[in-house]
């Protein structure tokens, strides 16, 4: 049962998002706590799937912990086997230990967490979506949406950079939808999105705007800008007007598209989201059902 301990998981993403560790879910932490609850008798009353269900970011280092601090408690009382109540005032100990370390997801965070990812999730529906998940990352991300890669591709096209836009920008569209204000949880999103907009403008000639010019000055800035006194940005204000309102004009609609279709598809979000808090994480295939629902 190594494995289901060591709760490091590599998920190499499509979008590379920063999301390599990955804390166990709550079939995983049930599993775990079976794991280490043997030779420590249980009271009647623990029920370890509610324990499993209550302790979102633990790993399995912060529930073998949990159990053994619960078997202390029940030990000062005489007692050979744990209750419920020991569990609870364990938990209250761990807990506060592994929020420093991991940060346990308060069920607001969750509940925006799902929407977030439940947004990415159903833009991604035109790709096939591998895995929907709220685990908390380690890594600073809130949760992650990840398709699977149709190919490796090493070549993009404009249709497809317009789309990954969509797609990173469905997070806070659906926060937008649901929640009555909105978060900091998609500035990484935001950052992809620009970079994306930017790239196809300036390096791609994507954009009819700026035509078929690479205003992407980092390689050539040392031969040129060094050498004879242009600013390294190679461009003037008008032509650097221009790059912003284009990629402005790229966000803007496929912000607009994001919108549009997570609001053609708000029963799917809200199952969705619905789901996630359920069971944390949840598969292509659950996803896929819930359009048909
Ligand atoms: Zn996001």
């Amino acid at each position: 049962r190594v494995d289901i301990l060591d709760p490091a998981i590599l998920r190499p993403g499509r979008f590379d998002r920063k999301v390599t560790v990955g804390r166990p879910d709550v079939q995983g932490r049930k599993e775990i706590l079976e794991v280490h609850a043997k030779g420590k008798p249980l009271g009647d009353d623990v029920d370890l799937m509610q324990i499993a269900q209550t302790t979102a970011g633990f790993t399995g280092a912060d529930l073998e912990n949990l159990l053994n601090e619960a078997a202390i408690y029940a030990a000062k009382e005489d007692r050979v086997f744990i209750q419920q109540k020991d569990i609870q005032r364990s938990f209250v100990k761990v807990g506060i230990g592994a929020e420093k370390k991991s940060k346990i997801v308060s069920e607001k965070e969750k509940r925006i967490t799902a929407y977030h990812e439940a947004g990415h999730a159903i833009l991604f529906h035109v790709l096939p979506v591998y895995s929907v998940s709220i685990i908390p990352t380690g890594t600073g991300a809130a949760g992650y949406t990840m398709p699977l890669p149709e190919k490796d591709e090493m070549v993009n096209t404009k249709g497809q950079m317009l789309q990954d836009i969509v797609v990173s920008l469905g997070g806070r569209v659906a926060e937008e939808l649901v929640l009555d204000d909105i978060t900091t949880g998609a500035s990484q999103d935001i950052k992809q999105a620009t970079a994306m907009a930017k790239s196809m403008v300036t390096k791609f000639g994507m954009s009819e705007e700026l035509g078929l010019i690479n205003y992407d000055s980092d390689s050539e800035e040392v031969f040129v800008g060094r050498d004879f006194g242009h600013t390294s940005r190679g461009y003037g204000e008008e032509v650097a007007g221009k790059i912003d309102r284009e990629v402005k004009r790229i966000i803007d609609e496929c912000y607009q598209k994001a919108k549009a279709i997570i609001g053609e598809h708000r029963g799917v979000l809200d199952a969705c989201a619905e789901l996630l808090l359920e069971k944390e994480k949840i598969t292509g295939e659950e996803f896929e059902a819930l359009f048909y629902e």
